[in-house]
């Protein structure tokens, strides 16, 4: 789709190319408390840091980092959750002109060890509760230093001192012994200037940030992107969402920033707009809800599993659910995975605000797609291009444009699109090719640019020969009434190679069986396309970023059948 096409879809307000400042991620946190120096930046459980004090810790972080002898170029993990350490290390980091490499604090020993490993990085900061698994694997990495913080050292008291109860209770050891190789992330800060660091940054060419994808098939690929990429996705995203008012939006921050799509939400648009950052560190519904009711976020980008949950405990809990205490978010952005229109349409008609489904990916730092926020969407699609982004449907393995209404593998360019893979150029010359970016996902475009993301190229199922998408099935079953949460994906058949097999949560204290829910499917699905295998559980394996693992559940699936 043209940038002409584009601009006919969007306000006249917004341009439809633009020419990106030379800016570092960094100069985005230093505008920010140029112009709002006061401005609330962060609140963290009841600890407010305004933009001047998160200014000047990232500057202490960045010149205790220099001390360390980190340079250029050298790459420095941070394995944190949401907490005001993770966007001090954050910023900091980026400032000497490092790379930061972004570490989920779920990760077992065998992947941390592969993403220190791959990333050859030096320093890594975590948590104390992380330390112990942090150590085994730097048993076999080279890294250097690890900087070690508590999430405690940013509350106020007296959460602290629970805290500190709580985790010497875990055996967590408080009071950190520190060597040459642990150092105390508070002991780094207070050691070190808050003079500014002006490292020589190219933003079109120097990496900013090496982001890991793919782990759940094979191991994970570092995926480079520059300070442009990152500043450019950023701006773009401001330009969609035109309205936002800077130094006024408070951001529900759920998403984990070391996911790339909370990362670029809320991490840089949250501080490219001065705005608030409510952090929480991991989502638990009713820390969640309180959140909400307490600190009143205007915007909340999630992914559908965390809207569902809201909208079950908004409906498990109607006497105290009514109506208002949603009402301060003005949009929700949804992305990560297909968002189903029935959650869509609740969401909405609870909160009065607006429940918009884009689409990205790490490759692209990640925002590609999104549905207009005030003028024209289209549900169940996952929007059109964002500015100077341009979209292409074509024929997997040829490159061709697929003809009109075919369904064929979305490509994407612009200027968020990553540099490649780290260290894997074969691994990028199949996704990347004159700019153009192959995402993986098929789907397809309409006549007004509108794309629909109909599955994960290797999630198809091949049943008997047949191809299913695994979210045209979850759609049908999401819309029975009984059903809270439901995977749809192949799983190993003797006969017909595959078989579609669902994953289903019931609704609290609803009865159902899988006759039931095969005689639902009937006259809505082909029926080579209706579950011959459905399972019901507690709960759905998620990541953190609240994406279902539909690969977990073939996997463990697979466990189950005895083998040969
Ligand atoms: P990640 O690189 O972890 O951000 O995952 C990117 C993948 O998430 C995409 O390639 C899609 O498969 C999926 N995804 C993201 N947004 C959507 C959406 N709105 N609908 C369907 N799938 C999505």
């Amino acid at each position: 789709m043209s940038n002409k096409a584009w601009l006919s879809q969007y306000p006249a307000e917004v341009p439809a190319t633009y020419p990106y400042p030379d800016l570092t991620v960094p100069q985005l946190l230093i505008d920010a408390a140029e112009r709002y120096p006061k401005a609330t930046a962060l609140d963290f459980m009841g600890k407010r840091m305004t933009y001047r004090a998160v200014l000047a810790a990232a500057r202490r972080f960045a010149n205790g980092l220099l001390g360390l002898g980190v340079s250029k170029g050298d790459r420095v993990a941070l394995m944190l959750p949401n907490c005001p350490q993770m966007v001090i290390s954050y910023y900091g980091t980026l400032m000497t002109g490092a790379i930061v490499v972004m570490t989920n604090p779920m990760y077992s020993k065998r992947e941390l060890e592969h993403q220190l490993r791959d990333s050859g990085a030096a320093v890594l900061v975590t948590l104390d509760q992380l330390l112990p698994r942090v150590e085994q694997a730097a048993k076999t990495v080279p890294l250097n230093r690890i900087i070690v913080t508590s999430i405690g050292d940013y509350l106020p008291f007296p959460k602290n001192m629970l805290y500190r109860i709580k985790l010497r209770k875990e055996g967590v050891p408080a009071k950190l012994a520190e060597n040459g190789r642990i150092i105390g992330f508070r002991r780094l800060l207070d050691e070190a200037l808050e003079a500014p660091i002006e490292p020589r940054l190219d933003p079109a060419t120097d990496l900013a940030l090496l982001q890991y994808t793919g782990g759940t098939t094979g191991l994970a690929k570092g995926v480079m992107l520059t300070h442009r990429n990152l500043v450019a996705n950023t701006i773009q995203c401001r330009l969609w969402f035109y309205k936002a008012q800077d130094g006024m939006e408070r951001y529900l921050c759920v998403l984990p920033f070391f996911h790339v799509f909370g990362l670029t939400t809320l991490l840089h648009l949250g501080i490219y707009t001065a705005g608030t950052l409510i952090l929480v560190p991991r989502f638990e519904i009713g820390q969640v809800v309180r959140t909400i009711r307490k600190k009143k976020p205007t915007i909340f980008p999630g992914a559908p599993t965390m809207y569902i949950a809201i909208l079950n405990h908004a409906e498990g809990n109607r006497s105290k659910g009514k109506r208002g205490w949603l009402s301060s978010i003005r949009i929700c952005i949804s992305g990560a995975a297909p968002l189903p229109q029935q959650v869509q349409e609740k969401f909405e008609a609870l909160s009065g605000g607006k429940l918009i489904e884009g689409y990205g990916l790490t490759e692209a730092s990640p925002v590609t797609h999104v549905n207009n926020i005030w003028e024209r969407r289209k549900n169940g699609s996952i929007g059109i291009p964002i500015p100077d982004t341009k979209a292409r449907i074509v024929r997997p393995d040829t490159w061709e444009d697929a003809a009109p209404g075919e369904i064929g593998e979305l490509a994407v360019r612009g200027p968020q699109v990553m540099q490649g893979y780290w260290g894997k150029p074969a691994e990028t010359e199949k996704v990347l090719k004159d700019g153009w970016l192959l995402t993986g996902d098929m789907g397809t475009m309409d006549d007004d640019g509108f794309c629909y993301i109909l599955d994960r190229r290797k999630d198809l199922i091949l049943a008997g020969g047949y191809n299913v998408y695994p979210r045209e099935v979850e759609d049908v079953l999401y819309e029975h009434p009984l059903i809270a949460e439901v995977a749809v994906a192949g799983v190993a058949d003797p006969y017909r190679g595959e078989t579609v097999k669902a994953f289903i949560v019931l609704r609290e204290g609803a009865k159902l069986g899988g006759e039931e829910l095969r005689f639902w499917c009937k006259d809505k699905l082909a029926a080579y396309k209706i579950p011959r295998l459905f399972e019901f559980r507690e709960a759905l394996p998620k990541t953190m970023a609240g994406k279902v693992l539909r690969r977990k559940l073939v996997e463990e699936e697979g466990e189950r059948i005895p083998g040969p």
